[in-house]
């Protein structure tokens, strides 16, 4: 067979299995088999080297004519075939603009770390400094400390988890107290924010486990008046509007007087609903100036310092807040309750 026969006998072949080709798969197939490097055109070579010195440059031109064509055909074969399977591809994807988007669960804060976090920016805002105290703390700065001797029927107030005879839960945020007064020399300007623990039966309205935030205020001249108008202040800022605030007689042992306080209903702004029990003002937060003999704990003398505290249970103002009737929602983690705020 001569060359000449070979190269129109490949060719034929190469249009004869264009024609079968199906896909661009079928094309890279044809490519190897015709211009690999083991390829029938590379094989012409071989035969090329036996042709007479006329005869080689003919044929080394047929051969490359050869090689163009099938180039060219297969590299336009697969710009069509690639074309197509991507139209088809796409069509078989069509998007159904009518099928419900995927959600996107996103985390958030609890309602009362959200609350709490307002609360704490309020008071920064008004100067004060932030401090913590341990949630097991000793008898000592959970009581003695604050006023509450051993034997002090005061104690019964609140009911302790006790985990031996010195340790304790610490059953209010006002452990802090002391501890800043040793830390350091007034003025002070400080709120304690934490969690606090009471033996007692859990119901709509209490639960072993709450949150406080507690706020103190000790210098030269600090006087009643003045913890009226901090009180004033942050109510306002809370509530975003002008919140009137009253205080009435109550007893606490770290406190002298000792007052509760109240601010207008911000439900029916003092005229009388059913949140407010018809009294026109709802019960918020206890306060007073503190006791001398709690001063004298922290190494304060009481004859040139005074200060005021007072103390925020933060479920109940949530609960006032957003009109929640159950403190329990707050620990049953159902997210249909715990999606609902975003403060
Ligand atoms: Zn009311």
């Amino acid at each position: 067979m001569t060359l000449n026969t070979q190269i129109l006998k490949i060719r034929e072949k190469f249009l004869h299995e264009y024609k079968e080709v199906k896909n661009s798969k079928d094309i890279e197939r044809l490519k190897i088999e015709y211009l690999g490097k083991k390829g029938l055109l590379q094989s012409l070579m071989l035969f090329l080297k036996d042709a007479s010195t006329e005869e080689r440059p003919v044929f080394g031109k047929e051969i490359n004519e050869l090689k163009n064509e099938i180039t060219i055909q297969l590299e336009n074969g697969l710009i069509s075939f690639l074309s197509k399977e991507e139209d088809k591809k796409l069509n078989n994807e069509e998007i159904d603009v009518t099928l419900p988007g995927r959600k996107n669960f996103q985390g958030r804060f609890h309602p009362l770390t959200l609350l709490m976090n307002e609360v704490i920016d309020i008071f920064v805002s008004m100067g004060f400094a932030v401090e913590t105290g341990p949630d097991v703390d000793s008898d000592y700065y959970n009581f003695e400390a604050l006023n509450f001797a051993k034997d002090h029927p005061a104690r019964d107030m609140q009911d302790t988890f006790y985990l031996n005879d010195e340790m304790l839960l610490r059953t209010h945020t006002s452990n802090v107290q002391v501890r800043v007064m040793e830390k350091f020399k007034p003025p002070i300007r400080c709120i304690a924010p934490g969690k606090c623990f009471r033996n007692e039966n859990i119901s709509s309205r209490s639960h072993v486990f709450f949150h406080q935030v507690e706020m103190f205020y000790i210098d030269e001249k600090v006087t009643f008046a003045s913890l009226l108008a901090t009180m004033d202040e942050f109510c306002s800022k809370l509530f975003k509007k002008k919140i009137e605030t009253r205080f009435r007689p109550s007893y606490f042992p770290f406190v002298e007087p000792g007052m509760e306080g109240d601010i207008k209903c911000i439900i029916c702004s003092g005229q009388g609903c059913k949140v407010c029990k018809h009294s026109g003002w709802l019960e918020v937060f206890g306060a007073g100036m503190i006791h001398p003999e709690v001063l004298k704990s922290g190494g304060i003398d009481p004859e040139k310092y005074t200060g005021f505290a007072a103390g925020l249970g933060i479920e109940r103002l949530a609960m006032l807040m957003y009109n929640i009737k159950d403190i329990r929602y707050f620990t049953q983690n159902d997210l249909k309750f715990l999606q609902q705020f975003d403060l």
